[in-house]
Parts: C-alpha cells; structure tokens; sequence
C-alpha cells in the first residue's frame, strides 16, 4: 500500500470530471453491449484511458483547468435540473407564472382565487389566477 501511495504523490486524482467521464463510458459500454456497436466500444476505450490519463497526471494545474471547464457547464445544468425538480414537487402547492415585464419567474399558493401580485424584482403589479 505504500508504494502505491508513493507512485500517486504529485500525481492529480480524481475529480468531478474523471466522475463524469467514467460514468459515460460505463453508459456507453453498456448502451454498445445492448446495440452491439463496436464503435461505441473503441470510445469507451479512448474514454476510460483518458481517465487514467487524467488521474495519473502529474500536470495538475492543466487537469484543474479541464475541470474548471467542465464544471462551467455542469453547475448550471445541475442548478436548472433541482430548480425544474422543486417545481414539479411543489407544483400541487404553488401556481408558477413569469412577470409579464421582467420575466422573472414567480410563484404563489394555489387556491386563492385571483390576486394582486407585485413583482419583487421590477416592482410591477398585477392579477393572477392562483
Ligand atoms: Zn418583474
């Protein structure tokens, strides 16, 4: 164990987009099993070899960066997913609706007739069914 903890010293590791790239192969390894697509094989190839690549780098500020990319794109996608998620939760609870002058998105209980809103980002009122 403590010549495999002297070979990883220095070396990069895992992050979110070693995570992610090995969760795709896994996918794609099974999606090309299921289909019999040997292409997709040989990209799950090149897929887990880039994770190896990555996790035995020795280059970390290069990997930080590719995952600092990655991430750019994968916080926001996470964000919108739990925000659409808590919508269909709360739906039964709370009518969703959009300012008709700022856009912004705004919600109120169900089943309280119709009411006078104020948005709270641009300040304009008005009625909505809730
Ligand atoms: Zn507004």
């Amino acid at each position: 164990m403590n010549g495999f903890r002297n070979f990883m010293v220095g070396r990069y590791g895992t992050d979110q987009l070693t995570a992610a790239l090995f969760i795709a192969g896994m996918v794609f390894t099974f999606i090309g099993n299921a289909f019999n697509w040997y292409a997709l094989t040989v990209i799950t190839y090149i897929i887990f070899f880039v994770c190896i690549y990555r996790t035995m780098s020795k280059n970390i500020l290069a990997r930080q960066k590719e995952n600092n990319k990655f991430l750019n794109y994968w916080n926001p996608a996470v964000r919108w997913l739990k925000k659409k998620h808590n919508i269909l939760k709360s739906r039964k609870d709370y009518k969703y609706f959009k300012c008709p002058n700022c856009k912004q998105e705004l919600r109120a209980p169900r089943g309280k007739g119709k009411i006078a809103v104020t948005c709270q980002k641009c300040g304009t009122k008005f009625m909505q069914k809730s």
